[in-house]
C-alpha cells in the first residue's frame, strides 16, 4: 500500500515537471519566434533518374538555449496549441521563399502548412504575401498539407488551396497513407503532388506484397496526374527497388541527404548548376 501511494506521489511529481516544462517551452517558443531565432533546414528532393536535385523541403529547427535542439515533433504541436503556428508559418514562408530566390535555375522549395493555419488565417493571402515580398515565381513554391488537414479543414483548406493552385503554387499531399481511408478528397482538391509516407517502405526488401503496395500507390498518384515522391529512402537497396519497380518521380530521404543548413544546401545546388552535370550522389557522402 505504501509503495502504491509512493508511486502515485511520484506520478504527480512527474506530471507537474512535465507540465512546467511545457509551460516554459510555450514561453520560450513565443520569444524565439518573435526574435526570429528559429532556423530552417533544407532537405534535398532528387529526381533519381537524372540524378538531379530538383528542390528541397524547408524544415523548421529550434535550438533552445538550455535544452539544445528540440524536435519539430515537440514544438510544432506546442505552436499549434498556443496559436503561435501562423507566426511560425509566416517566418518559414518568408525565409524559404527568399532563400529559394537566390538559388540557381528553377530550384523549388516546399513549406509545410498546418491545419491550424487554415482556421486562423487566410492561407492564400499568407502565401501570397511571401511570394510578393520575395518575388519568387509561384511555380517554384510548393506547400505541403497532410490528409488530416484536408479532412478536418475541408472547406477553408479547399478554398485556399484552389486560389494557390490557380496562381501556380504546387500543392503536395504530405505523409500520404498515414491518415484517413476515404480517398474522395484526392480528386476533389487541386493537388499537384503525392508524397508517399516512409512507412510504406517497411519490409519492401523482403516482402513482395509491400513492394507491390508502394508501386500501386505510386500508380494511383500517376493516374490522378500527380507528381509522386517517396519519402524516407535510407538505403541503396530501397532506392533500387523503388526506382525499378515503381514509376516514382522523386525521392526524398537520408540516402540522398538529410536536412542541411542553408549554406550546405546552397553549395550543393550551385555545384550542380555550375558543373552542368548531375551532382555526384549520394549527396552527403560525396
Ligand atoms: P514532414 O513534413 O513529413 O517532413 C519530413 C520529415 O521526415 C522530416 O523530419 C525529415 O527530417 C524526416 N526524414 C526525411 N528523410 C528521412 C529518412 O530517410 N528517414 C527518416 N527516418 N526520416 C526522414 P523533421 O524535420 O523532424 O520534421 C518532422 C515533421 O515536423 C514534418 O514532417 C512536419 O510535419 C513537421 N514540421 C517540420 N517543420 C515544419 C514547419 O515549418 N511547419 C509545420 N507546420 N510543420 C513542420
Ligand atoms: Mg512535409
Ligand atoms: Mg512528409
Ligand atoms: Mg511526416
Amino acid at each position: 500500500k505504501l509503495g502504491g501511494k509512493n508511486r502515485v506521489v511520484q506520478f504527480h511529481a512527474l506530471m507537474d515537471t512535465e507540465y512546467q516544462l511545457k509551460q516554459q517551452l510555450k514561453i520560450d517558443l513565443k520569444q524565439a519566434i518573435a526574435d526570429k531565432k528559429l532556423h530552417l533546414a533544407y532537405q534535398p528532393i532528387v529526381d533519381p533518374r537524372q540524378n538531379r536535385i530538383v528542390g528541397c523541403e524547408a524544415l523548421a529547427r529550434w535550438n533552445h538555449p538550455s535544452y539544445g535542439m528540440i524536435s519539430p515533433a515537440t514544438f510544432i504541436p506546442i505552436a499549434e496549441e498556443t496559436g503561435l503556428i501562423t507566426d511560425l508559418t509566416r517566418f518559414v514562408l518568408d525565409k524559404a521563399t527568399r532563400d529559394c530566390r537566390a538559388w540557381p535555375g528553377d530550384t523549388r522549395v516546399a513549406v509545410n502548412i498546418s491545419a491550424r493555419d487554415f482556421r486562423s488565417c487566410d492561407v492564400a493571402e499568407l502565401v501570397g504575401e511571401a511570394l510578393e515580398d520575395s518575388r519568387l515565381p509561384p511555380g517554384q513554391l510548393e506547400i505541403e498539407v497532410t490528409e488530416t488537414t484536408v479532412i478536418e479543414e475541408r472547406d477553408s483548406a479547399g478554398a485556399a488551396l484552389l486560389k494557390l493552385y490557380d496562381r501556380g503554387v504546387g500543392i503536395a499531399l504530405d505523409d500520404f497513407g498515414t491518415g484517413y481511408s476515404s480517398l474522395s478528397y484526392l480528386s476533389a482538391l487541386p493537388f499537384t503532388k503525392l508524397k508517399i509516407d516512409r512507412s510504406f517502405l517497411t519490409g519492401i526488401e523482403t516482402d513482395e506484397k509491400a513492394l507491390k503496395l508502394v508501386a500501386n500507390v505510386v500508380q494511383l498518384g500517376k493516374d490522378l496526374n500527380l507528381m509522386t515522391t517517396i519519402e524516407g529512402v535510407e538505403t541503396e537497396v530501397q532506392l533500387n527497388l523503388v526506382t525499378k519497380h515503381t514509376g516514382v518521380d522523386l525521392i526524398q530521404g537520408f540516402l540522398y541527404g538529410p536536412p542541411l543548413t542553408l549554406d550546405a544546401f546552397t553549395r550543393l545546388i550551385e555545384q550542380q548548376y555550375s558543373r552542368q552535370t548531375p551532382v555526384s550522389l549520394r549527396l552527403v557522402s560525396a
